[in-house]
């Protein structure tokens, strides 16, 4: 049967490797001569647009024309970061002096999760959704999804934004979507059985919640419809290789991610090799800082992400500080030359303690214990004070699974991967399964009981 396709860009003949090979091989040098000129337009479009950004160039005295190099951008722009927003925001409701178009063309809001207090509000342009939905697509390609799927979103249709943008991006792609809403696990269960989807979208934990009840009903998914499992909201299993293959195996599937923060919705799509995310460098200009001295690092060193993005029109967002730590490479197997994040996010700025005059992040020991087979993902990291040193303990639930004569040597091995991987000793000790709180996406997990006058250091 002939088919019209009036797609403009992409999708390249289904058996490429690329959803749209001229963006995503572009060489450097064109992509930083493309940054520049984006890069100039948006400074001055945020300075003319929003009371915020005039307010903060002219106390600089910075003008739009003054940036001439992507050197100028980085050094000369103020950083920003999310507590500003909310201040504005809480100050004039709904987007206060940040807001950069009439209310009349944001098509639509959003908010982060609000683990950490007042949510801050995200406002989207039509134009910026179409932007974001792309940036999936970019993952899905990858991946090896392709229009002839139908994606079933396993997700319970909030104002967080991660899986709308899902949504946008599937329908750019062109398959078939099925919306779980909010039914129970069983009930996605049995919808999954049933309609046969064959990509999943769900939070990674989410993935393993309905693997594990699956089992309970009896559901055999490693020979179900599922052929493609695909997640962002937390780290995923990019960023933990432990959990990509309990995915994979308890679904019989190829497991994707993108990352994404609520500010910056889908900001890098995945690598088909894994080990790490391409940052979506049509959306997006980014670069890495020491958070201390605020200078920035060279390649292969750790850093925090640092943003701009070309998507958020109706609320821009100039050197916005992600808090993410990561490890930014120039090249890629995979022939992709938008900058990759080796092993995706590594850790957090605001999760990070020290311990011993080591900086441990809690995202870099989650990594460690999902490597580790009888540790489950629930944990929390109890942070004590003892003899004048802070002192660490990692509490962790062993898998449901696992013999409990065998929990402690778990532990043992837990406690060198983390002291191998991160020069420091932590107390390991295993739990009762069942007895830790279940956190939110991206929650703190560390449990600060050190003296009050000692924990200025865990906040932001
Ligand atoms: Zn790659």
């Amino acid at each position: 049967m002939s088919t019209l396709h009036f797609s403009a860009l992409g999708p390249e003949a289904s058996g490429s490797p690329f959803w749209n090979r001229m963006t995503e091989t572009m060489s450097r040098e064109r992509l930083d001569a493309l940054h520049l000129k984006r890069l100039q337009a948006l400074v001055h479009y945020a300075y003319e647009n929003t009371v915020f950004y005039r307010r903060k160039f002219d106390a600089c005295g910075l003008k739009p024309e003054d940036i001439r190099t992507l050197e100028d951008f980085k050094r000369k722009v103020p950083l920003t970061d999310k507590s500003e927003f909310i201040g504005l925001q809480q100050e004039r409701p709904p987007y206060g002096d940040t807001q950069a178009l009439p209310l009349d063309l944001v098509s639509h809001h959003a908010e982060t999760s609000g683990t950490t207090g007042v949510p801050l509000a995200i406002p989207y342009s039509m134009a910026d959704t179409v932007r974001y939905g792309e940036s999936w697509v970019y993952g899905f390609w990858a991946l090896g999804i392709r229009p002839s799927d139908t994606m079933y979103f396993a997700f319970n249709w909030g104002n967080f934004a991660g899986f709308w943008s899902a949504y946008w991006g599937a329908r750019r792609l062109g398959c078939r979507i099925i919306s779980g809403g909010g039914q129970d696990t069983k009930g996605h269960i049995q919808a999954i059985m049933r309609m046969r989807p064959t990509v999943l979208l769900s939070t990674p934990t989410f993935a393993l919640r309905m693997a594990a009840v699956a089992q309970e009903m009896g559901v055999d998914l490693a020979n179900g419809p599922i052929k493609f499992t695909f997640h962002a909201g937390e780290p995923g299993p990019t960023a933990l290789p432990g959990m990509r293959e309990r995915i994979e195996s308890s679904w019989g599937a190829k497991s994707g991610e993108l990352l994404g923060i609520a500010e910056i919705d889908a900001m890098a799509p995945g690598c088909p090799i894994g080990n790490g995310v391409h940052v979506n460098e049509m959306n997006v200009f980014s670069w890495s800082m020491d958070p201390q001295t605020r200078e920035e690092v060279d390649e292969g060193a750790t850093g925090e992400n640092i943003v701009t993005s070309y998507a958020n029109t109706a609320q821009p967002l100039l050197n916005y500080r992600t808090h993410d730590i990561v490890r930014r490479r120039s090249s890629c197997p995979c022939g992709r030359s938008w900058t990759k994040f080796e092993g995706s996010v590594l850790g957090r700025t605001d999760f990070m303690v020290t311990v011993r005059g080591t900086n441990v992040y809690q995202t870099a020991v989650e990594n460690i214990l999902s490597e580790v087979p009888g540790v489950s993902m629930h944990y929390e990291l109890v942070l004590s004070h003892e003899d004048g040193n802070d002192t660490m303990t990692v509490r962790f639930e062993p898998d449901p699974s696992l013999p409990s004569d065998r929990h402690s040597q778990v532990a043992r091995e837990a406690g060198e991967r983390i002291h191998q991987a991160l020069h420091v000793r932590l107390n390991v000790v295993p739990v009762e399964p069942g007895s830790l709180p279940r956190f939110d996406l991206k929650t703190r997990r560390i449990v600060d009981q050190r003296p009050k006058e000692l924990r200025r250091a865990l906040d932001r």
